[in-house]
């Protein structure tokens, strides 16, 4: 088991904000993760799983956490059958790599997760998506470990897709999505590249892409974009310390150096009351906040 103790979170989320955690704990085998849990339970402190941590915003210095990071391995796994495409990949491995591999092989659809700087697991486990897609729409069948429960297999049928979450059939206790076996109809890899390339481009010229920071803060509530109710409540710009929501699109907050967890939650919470003020909407967090 490798652990690192007292982790510089600014290394391990896309936000950077300057905040230390209790320890990593990187697995490679199940018996890992059955060995992480039992010196977790002994040592009384709590744990989570970490993807690439791009859709984590830590709310204190220290955190009490032990965050759990399944090693990615990127080697992904092709079988066919009849007109469809089979793909197994592993919690842990790169979506941007799973993306580009699917795309080379001209698997279609996977142009809605282009530039989603996640991991198969996170992005399952947040159901991640965009330009009208998500990946739930492709999911097959997802291994899942359970703490009490060991390694069990779920259908698509069986998972409840939802906007940016899932949830499965499981006892109390932590889990992890383990591995996933994706179903894609194939077409040219030409026009699967071009896609993903206009995606980007879309991306690149709407959202902060290219600074720090942890993607959508909010999730749209039905019928509006948080992004929009945001601007028009004057968020956009907004500023304290280094932390701010940006002038492209004002539902990311971007850490503009020495970002600090209070200037994040500061914003936060300013953010809901405005927009609360303004339209009477209560805003919902799609970042996890630890
Ligand atoms: C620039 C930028 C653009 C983004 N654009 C989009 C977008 O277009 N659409 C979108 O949906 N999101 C977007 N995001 C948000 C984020 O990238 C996605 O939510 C992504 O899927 C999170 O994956 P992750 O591996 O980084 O998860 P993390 O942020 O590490 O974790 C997110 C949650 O998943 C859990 N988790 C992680 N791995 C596992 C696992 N193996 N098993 C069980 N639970 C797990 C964590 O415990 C946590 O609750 C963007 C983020 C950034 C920074």
């Amino acid at each position: 088991m490798n652990i690192i103790y007292e982790l510089d979170l600014q290394k391990v989320t896309t936000i950077g904000i300057k905040s230390k955690a209790v320890g990593l704990i990187e697995v490679d085998t199940i018996e890992h993760l059955h060995q992480t849990f039992d010196y977790i339970h002994n040592e009384d402190v709590q744990a989570m799983l970490l993807g690439n941590g791009s859709n984590i915003i830590p709310s204190k210095e220290f955190i009490t956490y032990y965050l759990i990071k399944i090693k990615k391995r990127n080697e992904f796994h092709a079988k066919m059958a009849h007109e469809k495409v089979y793909v197994t990949a592993r919690g842990g491995d790169s979506l941007k790599r799973f993306v580009m591999w699917c795309a080379d092989k001209g698997l279609k659809g996977v142009e809605c997760l282009a530039g989603i700087p996640g991991t198969i697991g996170g992005a399952v486990k947040m159901n991640a998506g965009s330009f009208g897609g998500e990946i739930g729409d492709f999911v097959k069948e997802i291994s899942v470990w359970h703490e009490t429960q060991g390694l069990l297999n779920f259908k698509k049928e069986e998972i409840d897709f939802s906007y940016r979450n899932i949830s499965l059939p499981l006892e109390k206790g932590h889990w992890c999505i383990w591995e996933v076996i994706f179903e894609f109809s194939r077409q040219d890899p030409k026009i699967v590249k071009s896609r993903i390339r206009e995606n980007y481009m879309k991306k690149k010229n709407t959202q902060p892409v290219l600074e720090k920071s942890c993607g959508c803060v909010f999730k749209n509530p039905g019928g509006y974009a948080a992004g929009y109710l945001l601007e028009k409540a004057g968020l956009k710009r907004k500023r304290i310390g280094d932390m701010e929501f940006s002038h492209l699109h004002a539902n990311f907050l971007i850490n503009r150096g020495k970002g600090t967890p209070a200037q994040a939650m500061e914003l936060i919470e300013i953010g809901k009351k405005k927009v609360f003020d303004k339209f009477g909407i209560n805003l919902e967090l799609e970042v996890k906040i630890i």
